[in-house]
């Protein structure tokens, strides 16, 4: 063996030693996620059936939503609000389901994702079909399921840093060309947050359950929260978490820009490449525990090693 072959050995072994202390350091102090746990809470929201406001599944699914995060939270409250939405132009009572751990820690990241679904399967490739209210076992079931699993790990271990998860209601209830008709229930959150209950950041989950998932740097979130980006990239990489790729992605229209415009710098992981997306076949078969385990453990890696951003 040369000099060379040495000092190569030697920092191979350094490497190999650091990231062996580095797993050992995680697996005692990070909680594992349950992505068998995490794909039932989906399937289970799928069980209701579509929860689009105004339906029986809607006030059901608040129900359980409810129900699930106050086992888990040291507090839950749902935020009533009028939502207007069109085809025939009317409202509807919304509710986003605000749930809070250590709500005596000053220092808080914000988990959020929309629990409503579409009222309508306007992207349906038979228009028969246009009419029909969305199951969205991916688009709104799956964020939601990955969050709820995090808030179980919340109660089970002590984080070194406050957590609100914040289900938003009437994400899905817009028409194209009308901008507010979006995420209304993040821009009444936005709206109405105390000054003392802002986050220091949040991250957005929205359709990462497809079971080809592919989560790209949403531009939006990259030109307002850059950081936050690049820290969530780092750990997916850490972890060999393979959906997240280093690309720039298209930018969208989400419950995280109400945020970034009262200057949160939240994210959104989103995988809009769903070919299900809108349509009556949005369903669990779609999707996949090791999709939600990606994004999972990411989040519960992010919360758990948190030392400031
Ligand atoms: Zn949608």
């Amino acid at each position: 063996m040369d000099k060379k072959n040495i000092i190569r050995s030697f920092l191979l072994l350094m490497f190999v030693a650091g990231l062996s202390c580095a797993s050992a350091r995680a697996g005692a102090e990070v909680p594992e996620f349950d992505s068998q746990k995490a794909f039932a809470f989906l399937v289970r929201q799928c069980e209701i059936g579509p929860r689009n406001p105004g339906s029986e599944g809607h006030r059901k699914g608040r129900d359980y939503l409810q129900a699930t995060l106050a086992q888990y939270a040291d507090s839950v409250r749902t935020q009533p609000f009028p939502l207007r939405f069109g085809r025939p132009e009317q409202t509807e009572e919304a509710y986003n389901i605000i749930a809070r751990f250590q709500p005596g820690k000053k220092e808080r990241i914000l988990l959020c994702a929309h629990w409503d679904t579409r009222p309508w399967a306007d992207e349906d490739p038979d228009p028969k079909n246009h009419d029909t209210p969305v199951l969205g076992a991916n688009d709104g079931a799956s964020g939601v399921a990955v969050l709820l699993e995090v808030a179980r790990l919340l109660h089970k271990h002590k984080a070194p840093v406050g957590v609100d998860i914040v289900l938003f209601d009437g994400e899905d209830a817009g028409t194209s060309g009308s901008m507010n008709s979006w995420a209304q229930g993040s821009q009444y959150f936005a709206r109405t947050l105390a000054p003392q209950d802002r986050p220091i950041f949040g991250v957005l989950i929205d359709m990462i359950g497809d079971a080809d998932l592919v989560i790209t740097k949403e531009a939006n979130s990259l030109a307002a929260a850059r950081p936050v980006v690049e820290k969530v990239w780092k750990i997916a990489q850490d972890l060999g978490c393979t959906a997240f790729k280093p690309e720039l992605g298209s930018s969208i229209m989400d419950d995280h820009i109400p945020l970034l415009q009262i200057g949160i710098p939240c994210i959104d992981l989103i995988d809009l490449d769903y070919p299900y997306w809108h349509t009556i076949s949005d369903t669990p078969d779609k999707c996949s525990a090791s999709s939600l385990d990606q994004v999972g453990r990411v989040l519960v890696h992010l919360i758990y090693t948190h030392e400031g951003i």
